[in-house]
């Protein structure tokens, strides 16, 4: 559920007419609601309510921007972050350093130890080599660093082959069949504190079937450890809850997820930690702009050509990803389109032969659930400028990250004196 719905023929962010934010900010503009990312905030955690004091961490990736964060943050959510970029948002958003999870394969010597100094609350190591540099870094410093083995349970996710990250050939975590020697050899390493394993077997996951199965081995694991004489109190379940992009689209509701948590883990006695993301931002955010021009195309379909890019919003380019487009001021009427950026690349389009509102030159049109891996993957690819965000709140909204213009990308390069 969200709150972007058309009230007197218009499309409103809550409150907000749409065209309001187009006027003040220009387009294309990434708009978000803080009812709706509150709300989904609530119904995650609502649908885990049968766990005892799970802890919830926003996976900052879906949507790193420091207001969302904020939000966020004020309803009790921790964060995980895959860079020191992003732990640096989480603090800057004012999250505690304890309920900050620090995953991803690449972790730096430097990011670790920023990580260490901060007090973050928890390393999700992804290989044995990582551990070891770890538990070597955190020594050195005097800190017992808080760690889980993230696991790679060999499951298909059944979603999007490069959004999926539990398949045994992924580079994620360590193979499960491993993991017991691997765990027990980063145990007895001084500056490491284990306490458990984590789990994260892709993004935009539609069946709970893969995350059942998945953390049905993760169980078998948990007890086999403990046979080993490892005292496990954490397991992290990682994110991967899909949402709906489009009619059809039938993901899991959290209360199920939760429910199906609750059966698989009840004899586990951890403290299980989760990272949504898409589920708490995708649907809390749209894509805004405006049609360029309408033309012809070969077939019966025109192109509609907006100001919106592959830059802007790379999922189509990037997964072949549908985002349902919808006018801000529909006339009732329909037609067949392909939609399409400015950006000199074919991949920069975004729906081909789809049935939309009509819509012609200088309209305003918005990609829904755009609140999640949306703007955090924008570039400046065709010297195009960074796409800003706006939040809305009941009937007041404020820029949240500004438009980066190709000057003010322009200004940070320079011609060599040896070239002049
Ligand atoms: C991307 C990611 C998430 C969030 O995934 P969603 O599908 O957005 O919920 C959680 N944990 C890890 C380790 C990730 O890489």
């Amino acid at each position: 559920m969200n709150y972007f719905d058309l009230k007197n023929g218009v499309l409103h962010a809550e409150d907000v007419a749409l065209p309001d934010i187009a006027a003040a900010v220009g387009t294309p503009v990434y708009i978000y609601s803080r009812a709706t990312l509150e709300r989904h905030a609530q119904v995650f955690r609502a649908g885990l309510s049968a766990l005892d004091n799970p802890h919830l961490a926003f996976a900052v990736k879906s949507n790193p921007n420091l207001a969302v964060l904020k939000v966020l943050a004020r309803q009790g959510y921790g964060a995980d972050v895959v860079s020191g970029g992003e732990m640096d948002r989480a603090l800057a958003a004012g999250m505690a350093p304890e309920h900050i999870v620090f995953s991803g394969v690449g972790k730096t010597a430097e990011e670790i130890v920023r990580a260490l100094n901060a007090g973050i609350g928890q390393f999700n190591i992804e290989s044995e080599e990582e551990g070891r540099e770890l538990a070597t870094l955190a020594n050195a410093l005097n800190y017992q660093a808080n760690a889980v083995l993230r696991i790679n349970p060999d499951v298909d996710a059944g979603t999007h082959g490069k959004i999926s990250t539990g398949k045994a050939d992924n580079k994620f975590g360590v193979g499960i069949h491993r993991a017991p020697e691997i765990y027990g050899r980063l145990n007895a390493l001084p500056g490491l504190n284990m306490r458990g394993v984590a789990v994260h077997i892709g993004s935009q996951l539609t069946s709970l079937e893969p995350l059942e199965t998945a953390f049905t081995k993760v169980g078998i694991l948990i007890a086999e450890l403990r046979d080993h004489g490892h005292k496990i109190t954490h397991v992290d379940l990682g994110g991967g809850l899909g949402v709906r992009y489009r009619d059809g689209d039938n993901p899991p509701e959290p209360a199920e997820y939760g429910a199906m948590v609750a059966r698989v883990t009840k004899d586990w006695g951890v403290r299980l930690m989760f990272e949504p993301g898409r589920v708490i931002a995708g649907n809390a955010g749209v894509l805004l702009t405006r049609v360029i021009r309408v033309k012809p195309g070969s077939g019966n379909a025109p192109f509609a050509i907006v100001d919106a890019a592959m830059n802007d919003l790379a999922r189509p380019a990037l997964y072949d990803a549908w985002h349902d487009f919808d006018a801000v001021e529909p006339n009732g009427r329909k037609m067949t389109t392909n939609i399409v950026g400015p950006v000199c690349e074919t991949g920069d389009t975004f729906a081909m032969g789809r049935e939309i509102d009509v819509v012609e030159a200088n309209d305003l049109g918005v990609f829904r659930t755009a609140g999640a891996y949306g703007a955090t993957m924008a570039s400046t690819y065709n010297s195009r400028g960074l796409v800003p965000e706006v939040l809305v709140d009941g009937d007041k909204f404020a820029v949240v990250a500004e438009r980066i213009s190709p000057e003010t990308i322009l200004a940070a390069e320079h011609v060599p004196d040896w070239l002049k």
